[in-house]
This record gives structure tokens, sequence and C-alpha cells, in this order.
């Protein structure tokens, strides 16, 4: 059996703001990439007990080296790095058994929901796929599903148990805290919060089916990218293809998943660009 993780750092443990989320939060964010570390490892040597050949990480949050190789359980591989093309699901594919994503946070504008955003909070307002607005852990779901893979396992906070059960409702989660506001929880210790990934894991690959394959909609594929600011939207249009819907809002249109995932990718790095 074949595991892959996509870790990201939102939805771990004791992570409650910005000082947890980049390298500028110094000694707090170098306390949470550990904690993120140890949540990985409790996924991993539970895929392992669960007999896991192979699991592979990526490093999926923010800088895509928040991971501390050294601390990580041995027999991991780990995606370290950046830029990827496919992001936060990158390495992933059809060879894989099951995926497990780790530390995941809700989509944006939900209510109070810890540190919920999509991709770049400073850019993206909302990310609507065929009319629904989505968030991280779908639209990845969904580069999974387009690669034949279920998303058997998330962890993270009690809004994104939410949005997994909508979407996915066969896929166990590990809520690891209860959000009060976007900058506060009541959270499980870390201990208690790697009991709790690790038997999710236990429960998850114990017999797996496709419960947690997550296709993508039949094509024609639109997304629309609502941006915070208009200077934004007027960068992303430089992309070919791309159309503006409002001064704030750029649509594109494929019949192919991985091509709106990754033409995605780079509307939000264009946009980032705004002064
Ligand atoms: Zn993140």
């Amino acid at each position: 059996m074949r595991v892959y993780v996509s870790a990201d750092i939102e939805g771990v443990a004791g992570v409650v703001d910005a000082s947890h989320q980049s390298p500028e939060g110094g000694t707090e964010y170098q306390r949470a990439r550990r904690l993120m570390t140890e949540e990985v490892n409790a996924a991993a040597r539970a895929a392992f007990d669960a007999g896991a050949s192979i699991v592979v990480v990526n490093d999926a949050h923010g800088p895509n080296t928040n991971l501390l190789v050294e601390v990580l359980d041995e027999r991991v591989q780990l995606i370290s790095g950046r830029p990827k093309p496919l992001n936060m699901v990158q390495g992933i594919d059809g060879g894989f058994d099951a995926a497990l994503f780790l530390g995941y946070h809700a989509r944006p504008g939900t209510a109070e929901a810890v540190l919920e955003h999509a991709y770049l909070g400073s850019v993206v307002d909302t990310l609507t796929l065929n009319g629904s607005q989505q968030g991280e852990f779908v639209l990845n779901a969904m580069v999974a599903g387009a690669c034949g893979v279920p998303v058997v396992m998330a962890s993270g906070d009690d809004k994104l148990a939410a949005e997994v059960a909508e979407m996915l409702p066969a896929t166990e989660v590990a809520v690891v805290k209860w959000a009060v506001s976007r900058t506060a929880a009541r959270t499980l210790t870390p201990g208690a919060a790697r009991v709790a990934i690790a038997s999710a894991v236990t429960r998850a690959l114990r017999s797996l089916t496709a419960a947690g394959l997550l296709r993508p909609p039949e094509p024609p594929l639109t997304l629309d990218v609502r941006f915070v600011k208009t200077s934004q939207a007027d960068l992303a249009l430089l992309l070919p293809g791309s159309q503006r819907l409002d001064g704030r809002t750029v649509r594109y249109v494929s019949d192919d998943y991985l091509d709106v995932f990754k033409v995605c990718r780079a509307l939000l790095l264009l946009g980032s660009t705004a002064a």
C-alpha cells in the first residue's frame, strides 16, 4: 500500500494565529513547524503500522520548507521546497492507494474557522468552481480524485471537519481543535492530537474502498477567482484565456481539471505581484 500525505499547518493542534503561520512569527513559528512535523509522524507511523510500504509527504504550506526532515520518521520520503507545479498535491499520481490531508483548514469566508483562507489569503477572496465556493480541501482532493486516489483521512478544526463531511462523508476526520474565532480555538494538546490522528489513519486504512474519491465535475469546468483587490485582477488578466467578470473577478474555463488547477495557481501568483 502506497500512501500520500499533503501537510498544511493551519489545522495543526495549538496553531491559532499568524505568528504560527510564517517564519516572521519567530519562535512561535518554530514551535508550530515542530508540532506540524510530529502530527505528520503520528500519521506516518499509523500508516506503516497499517501496512503502508511507502509514505510520501508533501510539505504543502507557505514556504514549503516547514517540516523538520531530521525529526521525521526515517521511513518517510519528503517533498520539500518550491515552486511545485501541483503545489499542495505535488507528487500525487495513480500509483497511490490513499491520500491523507493533514493540518487542513476551512475554505475562505467560513465563520469562526481557524485561519480560513485559500492558497494566498492576501489575494483570494473566494474561489468558485462550477458555481460552488470551494477551498483547499476540495480543490486539492479533486486533483487526487482525477488521479483515482481517494482522500481517506483529514485533520484540522471542527469547521474543516464540517466541510469534509459535506463533500466526502466517508472520509475519516481527526478534529484536533474547535474554533472560537478566526484566531482562537479550544485545542487538544499535541499528544492527544497525535493519538486522534493516528487512530483516524488506522480506521481509514483498515479497509480501503473508493470512499473518499472526489472526481472533478463533468466538463466544462468554470473557475471564478474573486480577488481581494481590483489591481490583482488587472494582473491576472495577463494570462491568455482568462476573462474579467467584474472588477475583482476573473474567469477561466477548461475541460481539464488539472489545467484549471494549475491556471488557478498562475492567476493567484500573477495577482500576488500587484502593488
Ligand atoms: Zn497553509
